[in-house]
């Protein structure tokens, strides 16, 4: 999940919705544009959560890679690799 994404989508989300509540005293093609704001934070929101899988398929926690020997925790794979290498020898 790109937590980033997920945010900016649920900010537009709610600057629609404020907008659609504000503009509903007004003409209703502006209330429609608002909405319109709400949708797209939505599918900004949902794309956002659906990255998950496309981010690090191979780590275990949140962009993290563990050693499945003692367990360290390193930032990328070529670390990881490394330290497999350097202290278990693999
Ligand atoms: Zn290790």
């Amino acid at each position: 999940m790109k937590m980033y994404i997920v945010i900016l989508g649920v900010i537009l989300l709610i600057a629609g919705i404020g907008g659609a509540a504000y503009y509903g005293f007004v003409p209703r093609t502006r209330v429609y544009g608002a909405i319109g704001v709400a949708i797209v934070g939505i599918v900004v929101a949902a794309l956002g959560a659906m990255t998950k899988t496309t981010t690090s398929a191979s780590a275990t926690t949140t962009g993290q890679f563990t050693c499945t020997k003692c367990g360290a925790k390193f930032g990328s794979e070529a670390a990881l690799n490394q330290h497999t290498k350097d202290k278990h020898g693999m």
